[in-house]
């Protein structure tokens, strides 16, 4: 059992007032809040260990070159990786995404290979892979969704043809809440020898992953949806793709040997990581996994799961409420009659409750549910059943002064 009070001292923001009412921070999928030790952590590295990493051979460039070294061991067992080289830090999950779609696509791809993605994908797994089809003339096929906005599993075993090159699927929907099958997902690509992408930003953060069980090939993340910084990002990949993928960036760091008639590229990870990385994000990202560790994130999965059930039970009483989908434990898209969401979440606003209202980086799933956007209340480990109970009557009261 979790103490969320507890929890919840660790987090300076959920102290805050907004509108004199106590905040009510409801929009976790969008970002999470960071705790102390988060906050202290990039305010430590800049006091007590602030030089460029890597390049140094002075004590403080050695000192934070270690712990930036140590943050991506603490990513790489965090996901279960069998190398810390195949852990490449990004800007985010669409830095991280665009990386493969670029290297990828550069190294393996050309006119007429196609790659699947979902009705349902955010757009940065989307427009990546627009671009790439106006730069070599890729296909792109989308999996279908069945009358639950659920993946079409029997339409994506259609899919694949002798063309097909890569899979790129989010794990959890960052509108419907609800967790893709991406072992089955996976399996059913690796049976036609295709390499899949899991986009883990709605997933990292709300349940244990492990990428050599679950066989990805790739996973892109992103820390500030986990109570790490925002601006850094992670992406995994197999050595075997990595190794074999072009650079994305060119600069420092990634390089073995720069002359002006050729140059050679450094080894992994650092091929993908060019220039100065936000070597103090990264320090803080690990302090943040490592604050997940100390929580357990079975334990985390466990309480927001409790709090989705919790939320939908009181949702489903409000006359003309519409639950998009299946939520299974870290997101709720509604809407209610004909209030526009973009009302409801300001009249919320008002009253210190922070959702989330729009299209949610997903216009296409909005184009197949009929409808320009939604309202998404998203939860982290320190949101309490209390807290639901104020959006209930914060809802409630919206509806009598908008119907
Ligand atoms: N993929 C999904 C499913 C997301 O929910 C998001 C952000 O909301 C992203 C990708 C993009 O993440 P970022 O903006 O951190 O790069």
């Amino acid at each position: 059992m979790l103490d969320i009070e507890d929890i919840r001292k660790e987090f300076p923001i959920l102290e805050s007032r907004i509108y004199n009412k106590p905040l009510v921070y409801l929009d976790n999928a969008a970002t999470t809040q960071k705790p102390k030790c988060v906050i202290d952590t990039i305010s430590n590295v800049y006091t007590t260990m602030n030089a460029n990493v890597h390049r140094g051979v002075h004590h403080l460039s050695q000192v934070a070159t270690i712990a930036m070294e140590e943050s991506r061991e603490t990513v790489r067992k965090f996901i279960g990786a069998e190398h810390s080289h195949e852990i490449i830090f990004t800007r985010g999950t669409t830095e991280s995404i665009n990386l493969v779609a670029s290297s990828f696509g550069g190294t393996f791809l050309k006119a007429g290979d196609e790659i699947i993605i979902s009705t349902m994908e955010h757009h940065s797994n989307i427009v990546p892979w627009q671009l790439l089809q106006a730069r070599l003339g890729i296909k792109i096929r989308v999996i279908p969704l069945t009358g639950n906005c659920k993946l079409d599993i029997e339409a994506y075993k259609q899919l694949f043809n002798a063309n097909t090159r890569l899979v790129s699927i989010a794990h959890v929907s960052n509108v419907l809440g609800a967790t893709n099958p991406i072992k089955e997902i996976i399996d059913i690509a690796h049976s036609h020898d295709v390499p899949v992408l899991v986009d883990g930003a709605q997933s990292i953060p709300h349940k244990k992953i492990d990428v050599k069980e679950l066989d990805a090939d790739f996973l892109a993340f992103s820390g500030h949806k986990v109570y790490g910084p925002t601006g850094v990002g992670v992406l995994y990949g197999k050595e075997k793709w990595l190794e074999a993928m072009q650079p994305y960036h060119g600069g420092g760091e990634m390089i073995k040997r720069v002359r002006f008639d050729k140059t050679t590229f450094n080894e992994l990870p650092y091929k993908f990581e060019a220039g100065t990385p936000d070597y103090v994000g990264i320090i803080a990202l690990g302090k943040a996994l490592e604050w997940v560790n100390r929580i357990g994130i079975e334990n985390i999965a466990t309480h927001e799961h409790e709090l989705t059930m919790y939320a939908l039970e009181q949702l489903r009483r409000i006359p003309a409420l519409r639950i998009f989908g299946e939520p299974d434990g870290s997101a709720i898209s509604f809407l209610i009659g004909d209030i526009h969401p973009a009302d409801l979440g300001t009249i919320l606003d008002r009253l210190g409750i922070a959702i989330r209202t729009g299209h949610h980086c997903a216009q296409p799933l909005m184009d197949y549910l009929g409808i320009p956007g939604t309202a998404r209340a998203s939860f982290a480990v320190y949101n309490t059943k209390e807290e639901i109970d104020i959006l209930m009557q914060g809802i409630e009261r919206a509806v009598k002064m908008l119907s």
